[in-house]
């Protein structure tokens, strides 16, 4: 692939196809990307009941370095310390992201990033983007691949060498791909959906909240979290069931809104003062995981980001382990020159590790719902902490591995299975010992008095 220039269509220009034109683009190939949306910096590009701003972490850092924009990207972000617990009583608790000055997270505007990602990538001679163009077919064997203007006319042919599937979570790409074959494909829907609302900057121009920080409102029956804005504001995303008692389909009347706010998240419906305006406007998101194979077809197509892996939101890894994507993809076009090689070792050094990211995703929505506000969970995690200091080359909790480190989601979460059995055995030691020493104390007692009595 790297030996000579070749022609590459992009399916989708969201944050993986933006960002994998660029790195091929830097291999020297030509690259057309088709995106059915307009472009990012036009007015009329707004994400369809997608979250606008998303936390950037270790993975998608590395690989927007990798083709020299993360300073820039940094410079349009809010960075995220910690994370503010808020519980139903109004109180918080902080819990810190990390235990080392870099161990923070970053709050990004979507489209403000896809649109920095574009501009980089139509920097490059070679790459030309197509938006509110629609894939509408492709031909695998030949690279073959159709596409329409949304405006209307008749759909146009392009030949490719090479097709990635950018296209997300419902991908065309990933239907033509895996048509006829012996394909593997899951598709789950969480019950929950959700709605973005939004935390106004305060009337003194002051963010009416900790700014550089993610809010957490944890809930059984529904969730909230806040990203900080640059201008101060925050985006909320409230995450509950569609339908139910406690639902989306409940809050139908402006007093059912308020009620279930001042029940459940009181210290937020004081912040919000749009609120009933947004809950009744602002359409309901669905949160989808799929897990596939195959990725790839012979040296011809293959598939990146959500198109291969969608994960629910909860790790906050979806945009990070796409980006990750475009880099490895890239690291192994490099490493083998036979393109079917270089895309089997691309689907076999990824697919194991995202399809553990995608049970980490549903056991930290679990953690989010049920645990985060317990005083168990906020112990276990400060024990992690506290170990992470005191022996930091030995001692990775898994948040901290999968956030703020790029060890593969797998071993990540192997290591972190050895580190628990570690803390489990040296907990049953301890309370061996503390058994062990009350059953001693209490005998010296019971002697003493046995001794007084004589
Ligand atoms: C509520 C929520 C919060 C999230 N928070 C985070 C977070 O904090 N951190 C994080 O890392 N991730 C987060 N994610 C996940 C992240 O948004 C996704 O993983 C990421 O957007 C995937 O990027 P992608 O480019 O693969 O797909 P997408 O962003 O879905 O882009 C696909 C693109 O393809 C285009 N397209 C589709 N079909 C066609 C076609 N036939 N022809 C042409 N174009 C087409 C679409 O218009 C779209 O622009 C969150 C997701 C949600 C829903």
């Amino acid at each position: 692939m790297n030996r000579r220039r070749e022609r590459v269509v992009v399916v989708g220009a969201g944050l993986a196809g933006s960002l994998v034109a660029l790195y091929l683009a830097r291999q020297g190939h030509e690259v057309d990307v088709f995106e059915r949306r307009p472009d990012p910096r036009s007015a009329l590009a707004r994400p369809e009941g997608r979250s606008i701003n998303l936390g950037l972490s270790a993975r998608g850092m590395r690989a927007l370095d990798g083709v020299g924009l993360l300073a820039d990207v940094l410079k349009h972000s809010v960075p995220m310390r910690e994370r503010v617990v808020h519980s139903p009583e109004g109180g918080v608790r902080v819990q810190p992201y990390g235990v080392r000055e870099h161990e923070i997270l970053h709050s990004v505007l979507r489209e403000e990033l896809i649109s920095l990602v574009v501009t980089a990538a139509e920097a490059e001679p070679e790459v030309r983007f197509h938006f509110d163009h629609l894939l509408t077919s492709l031909d695998r064997e030949t690279g073959v691949v159709q596409v329409a203007s949304t405006a209307g006319g008749e759909p146009r042919t392009v030949t490719a060498d090479l097709i990635v599937g950018a296209d997300g979570a419902f991908s065309t790409v990933r239907q033509e791909l895996q048509h006829g074959l012996r394909a593997n494909h899951a598709q789950e829907f969480l019950p929950w959906g959700y709605k973005e609302l939004t935390i106004p900057v305060g009337v003194d121009g002051q963010p009416r909240v900790r700014l550089e920080a993610l809010h957490v409102w944890p809930g059984h029956e529904a969730m909230m979290v806040a990203h900080p804005n640059r201008d101060a504001s925050l985006t909320c995303t409230l995450f509950m069931a569609y339908e139910g008692p406690v639902s989306f389909a409940a809050l139908d009347t402006p007093t059912a809104v308020r009620d279930f706010f001042r029940q459940r998240f009181p210290d937020a419906e004081e912040l919000m003062p749009d609120l009933v305006r947004e809950i009744t406007e602002n359409p309901v998101g669905h949160l989808v995981t799929v897990r596939t194979a195959p990725w790839r077809y012979a040296d011809r197509v293959v598939l990146i980001g959500d198109a291969a892996h969608a994960v629910y939101p909860f790790y906050g890894q979806g945009m990070n382990s796409a980006f990750e994507d475009c880099m490895v993809l890239d690291e192994c076009l490099t490493a083998h020159p036979d393109r079917a090689t270089a895309l089997a070792a691309y689907e076999a050094a990824r697919k194991p590790h995202t399809d553990v990211l995608a049970d980490l995703s549903t056991t930290n929505f679990e953690d989010l719902r049920d645990r985060v506000h317990r005083f168990g969970y906020s112990a276990s995690a400060a024990a992690d902490r506290l170990l992470a200091r005191l022996l930091p080359q030995r001692w990775v909790p898994l948040y901290a591995m999968v956030a703020h480190t790029t060890i593969p989601y797998a071993d990540a979460l192997a290591r972190a299975n050895r580190q628990d059995r570690i803390l489990r055995r040296a907990g049953a030691g301890l309370a061996l010992a503390t058994g062990l020493a009350a059953t001693a104390a209490a005998r010296r007692i019971g002697r003493r008095r046995r001794a007084t009595r004589r």
